[in-house]
């Protein structure tokens, strides 16, 4: 999936708090995501994924987006075309992290429920 396909807003300025470190955070974004409620409807809604210099570190896609703060100290239209490439990489890092997160939730309840 690449930015041309989705409508994600992004947030440079006073970005919200990392949900799991508490520290600020270098950006914020919203992405649309599509998941099914328990009548299995289709419903979109936004999610927010933050780039915490803290807690992303060490993903190739995150570290990447934190080079580019660190280099170019802000984002301007000189490097918005790099920018857009890399905050593309950092969300698909990020959705596929969710991803993840989403599968082992299921296999949790499986095996809570004896059924793995
Ligand atoms: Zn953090």
């Amino acid at each position: 999936m690449t930015s041309a396909e989705r409508e994600i807003e992004i947030l440079l300025t006073d970005p919200p708090e990392c949900g799991r470190c508490g520290r600020g955070c270098l950006l914020s974004a919203r992405v649309p995501h599509r998941w099914q409620n328990e009548s299995g409807r289709d419903v979109v809604g936004l999610r927010q994924v933050v780039l915490c210099q803290v807690c992303d570190r060490g993903r190739p896609g995150a570290d990447e987006l934190m080079a580019l703060f660190a280099v170019d100290g802000q984002v301007g239209l000189a490097n918005m075309e790099a920018f857009g490439v890399l905050v593309d990489n950092w969300l698909d890092e990020a959705e596929q992290k969710a991803v993840d997160l989403d599968h082992l939730e299921r296999e949790q309840e499986l095996w809570r429920r004896g059924e793995l």
